[in-house]
């Protein structure tokens, strides 16, 4: 790795640590971290931790969301001076509903060298113990905090028939899961899944209603980080819309994107958004 100024631009490093458990740091991301000549963390106190177990003593800068773009500069010279340098977030991997992308976006635009150093996300961790289908999904980061926006959210994402995941808060993982069953129905299957690679680990499957009920009579269940994932929306076949609306998605959708496509049916019809929606994402799906 370059640490001398050369006319060779450095490399900026996208590394992952743990989610939790300090075990989790792959051995490149320790060699990287150790090697690299200045480490950009979201919080320089937090990531100090992990860094002082691993025994790397490389300065730090803290990058976060409220001067990412001033930081941003420090690290931009040090790169365009031939220097590498690691980006890590408090857990996880950077930019998943973390700091970093107006950096990334600089590096694209100036051309410089960007390497991942993959390892842990929570997205990706959930998916991995929920128990429902992970050929495709939807990750849905956080839903707003204000309960009309969210509601607004969920019916844009009823239709999404692919497993949909989320981050939440625990102070809102009860209003939530109230809006998630109110808005997708109280079947739905779903996951929740608390403090990941940590002593409490805890996951939860069940309906969204059971899930609810148990979250809401058990304040355990509200401690911690989790991750909610989320059943996709059934497909619904050809033969449950009427013939000439179908005919009319499967032209629309062979022209337009699957959301605007489904609008201008539900328009036309008078049928409701979210079942056109899963018919057209189906018939998407199927073309592809
Ligand atoms: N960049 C991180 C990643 O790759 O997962 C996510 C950062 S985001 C600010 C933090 C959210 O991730 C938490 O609110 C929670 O929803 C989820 N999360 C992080 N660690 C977790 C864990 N150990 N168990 C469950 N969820 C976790």
């Amino acid at each position: 790795m370059h640490t001398q100024v050369s006319n060779q631009p450095g490399t900026l490093f996208v590394v992952a640590t743990p989610i939790g458990n300090l075990g989790d740091l792959s051995p490149r991301a320790l060699k990287t971290l150790s090697e690299v000549s200045l480490i950009a963390a979201e919080d320089t106190r937090h990531s100090a931790r992990l860094l002082k177990q691993h025994s790397v003593n490389v300065p730090t800068v803290s990058l976060h969301e409220h001067n990412e773009r001033q930081a941003m500069d420090k690290v931009l010279s040090r790169l365009l001076g031939g220097e590498d340098v690691a980006l890590i977030s408090d857990a996880g991997t950077p930019l998943i509903s973390d700091p970093g992308f107006n950096l990334l976006r600089a590096c694209r635009e100036a051309d410089l060298p960007v390497s991942p150093v993959p390892g842990p996300s929570a997205v990706i961790a959930a998916l991995s113990v929920a128990g429902l289908p992970t050929d495709r999904f939807t990750f849905a980061g956080f839903l707003p905090r204000q309960q009309g926006a969210r509601r607004e959210r969920l019916q844009q994402l009823a239709g999404v028939t692919e497993t949909l995941v989320f981050y939440e808060s625990c102070h809102r993982i009860a209003d939530g899961l109230g809006d998630l069953a109110a808005v997708f129905g109280d079947e739905r299957p779903a996951a929740l899944c608390r403090e990941l690679t940590k002593v409490y680990e805890t996951v939860l499957r069940g309906s969204l209603a059971t899930l609810c009920e148990r979250v809401t009579q058990d304040l355990d269940q509200q401690r911690g980080e989790m991750v909610l994932v989320v059943g996709g929306a059934p497909a619904v076949a050809a033969e449950t819309l009427p013939a000439d609306v179908e005919r009319l998605l499967q032209v629309l959708v062979a022209e337009l994107p699957v959301k605007q496509a489904a609008a201008l049916a539900a328009h036309w019809s008078g049928l409701k958004k979210n079942a056109l929606y899963a018919r057209a994402q189906a018939i998407r799906d199927a073309e592809c």
